[in-house]
């Protein structure tokens, strides 16, 4: 039994994946992404249902597309894996139930907006809709953070960064804001602040990475969405334990 639900959330996990690729490939076009059939970015062939078998498909046609040969990126593979991976990580935290869907959209989504943010340099206003929308319907499953402090979780890292654009130029995007104020709804404001320092402390270590190995310079945009949902993640599911040893570390 414990057998079969790991498969069926393996090709759960690897669907969605594949879906994740259509809205990373298509949305920065303004693309539909919920009609139209998948077809190869290269000779826009129509792909066969055999040719879009989440992950297999990509290892059976050695990442070349069978109509025009060309290669196919191994980005689309990479992507369904790390779903995978994801969905099995909701799995073993929550167990097969609405945690794990609600989780695992959540993650998915931020996936979704790190590799747009990372190609485009910008975060769809759609996509932080969304996660506001995951984000409410997390807290009518769970209401273990109150009301009052998802609203007040809305404005504390977003604020910060209002404030910090004013004496530097730009230095967020109006897309990070929103993910921001989405983000501090489904986390509230504890669990935000606690994103919001992983994900500019971890975009901090990459840039003096950049500047130190000199491909980039102080007026190099880097994108944050990334580093933010890598922040959002790891607060999601383990955010009071930072927080504890925070209390810890200052009462010692
Ligand atoms: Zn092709």
């Amino acid at each position: 039994m414990k057998v079969m639900l790991y498969i069926y959330v393996f090709i759960f996990c690897a669907c969605i994946g594949s879906f994740a690729n259509v809205l990373i490939y298509r949305l920065p076009k303004g693309e539909n992404f919920i009609i139209g059939r998948s077809y190869c970015p290269k000779c826009h062939h129509t792909l066969k249902m055999s040719e879009m078998i989440p992950i297999f498909s990509w290892i059976l046609l050695k990442g070349r597309c069978r109509w025009c040969r060309q290669k196919i990126s191994i980005a689309y593979f990479i992507i369904e894996v790390i779903s995978v991976g994801i969905g099995y990580f909701c799995f073993s935290y929550h167990g097969f139930g609405s945690g794990f869907f609600i989780s695992f959209f959540i993650c998915e989504l931020l996936l979704v907006v790190s590799v747009i943010d990372l190609i485009t340099m910008t975060i769809p206003d759609s996509l932080n809709i969304i996660l506001a929308f995951l984000a409410i319907i997390a807290y009518c499953l769970h209401p273990d953070i109150s009301l009052i402090e998802r609203l007040i979780g809305m404005s504390v890292i977003s604020l910060l960064m209002i404030v910090l654009n004013l004496f530097v130029m730009d230095s967020f995007g109006g897309g990070d804001i929103k993910l921001m104020i989405a983000a501090g709804f489904l986390l509230g404001w504890q669990k935000t602040l606690v994103a919001g320092v992983l994900g500019i402390m971890s975009a901090s270590v990459y840039a003096s990475y950049l500047l130190v190995k000199k491909k980039a310079n102080r007026k190099t945009h880097i994108p944050f969405g990334p580093f933010l949902s890598l922040g959002i993640m790891i607060s999601f599911f383990y955010g009071w334990q930072f927080i504890d040893m925070y209390l810890m570390l200052v009462k010692v």
